[in-house]
């Protein structure tokens, strides 16, 4: 595996792999790596003849700088796990300054309704944040194809914007979001949850497994409160939001019958810990 931390370096593997006339699969992460990352890896290796995997830290991203302090960074125990699974390349920028030359900050584009709402309205800037990233990242990599988490669904729809914003040539695929056995989605935050808070997460799958199965019998707005009741009983969770949105428009649902297939899509703080996850209902 090449690893490389210098714009110039990658540019330069960039340029050799077109002249050759491979593909490339595109695989942004912030590291602290899991099997989760490693699934976008292996099904990029299926469809691409190279796959490029990216670790950064983006500080634009982060809406509070707690989070960002603290987020977890494991850079030799990743490095390990994507020469085991044979990844091409490894662009690991040695500096914010490296991605941001000008200065880091956001910068803004126009990615209406789906940035606006759920994480859009509890994270200010967080899309924005993710946007300048991967634009600078595209512009980069120049990646036939990138690889990302149905964990973070509502991100997806909001690189597919930004790809027709940049007029790139880009197609996104979507990941299958990969679980421990106990239901928990693989997240590099579960490292900083205790053993106890690790169980009790698992009560996210629960609620969304148990709106999958029964929302026919419910109100949109009922069903809620019987999600909710499922984190009362745990004095370290604090539900941040639940929310059920169409998986296209990404709007509120106030009545199943409006909408083709809905989504539920929760955050729920555990101590300091703030965990996401979504599930299809139909
Ligand atoms: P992150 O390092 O958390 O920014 O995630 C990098 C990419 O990995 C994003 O596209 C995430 O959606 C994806 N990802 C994170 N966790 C999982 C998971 N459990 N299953 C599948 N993809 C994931």
């Amino acid at each position: 595996m090449k690893i490389l931390s210098s714009k110039a370096a990658l540019q330069l593997v960039i340029a050799e792999i077109q002249a050759h006339k491979k593909s490339i699969g595109f695989v942004p992460t912030m590291g602290a790596l899991h099997e989760g990352h490693l699934a976008l890896v292996k099904t990029a290796q299926k469809v691409c003849d190279r796959v490029v995997c990216s670790i950064f830290v983006n500080p634009t991203q982060f809406n509070n700088s707690q989070d960002l302090s603290s987020y977890p960074q494991t850079p030799e125990r990743d490095i390990a796990l994507l020469k085991e699974v044979n990844c091409d390349i490894l662009f690991l920028p040695e500096s914010p300054q490296e991605i941001y030359p000008d200065g880091v900050t956001s910068m803004e584009f126009d990615l209406g309704n789906i940035a606006s709402v759920m994480e859009g309205a509890h994270r200010p800037g967080h899309f924005q944040g993710v946007a300048t990233v991967l634009y600078h990242f595209f512009n980069l990599v120049q990646p036939n194809r990138v690889f990302m988490g149905e964990k973070d669904f509502q991100q997806v729809a909001v690189v597919r914007k930004l790809i027709v914003l940049m007029h790139a040539p880009i197609e996104v695929v979507c990941v299958p979001t990969q679980r421990a056995a106990s239901g928990l989605a693989l997240s590099s935050r579960n490292m900083r949850l205790s053993a106890q808070q690790q169980d009790e997460a698992v009560a996210i799958f629960d609620a969304m497994q148990y709106a999958k199965s029964n929302w026919q019998r419910f109100s949109p707005k009922s069903l809620m409160q019987h999600l909710i009741g499922f984190f009362d009983a745990i004095p370290d969770a604090k539900v941040e939001y639940i929310a059920f949105a169409d998986a296209d428009s990404l709007e509120g649902v106030l009545e199943w019958s409006d909408h083709q297939s809905v989504r539920v899509f929760v955050v729920v703080w555990f101590g300091d810990v703030r965990l996401i996850d979504n599930q299809l209902l139909f």
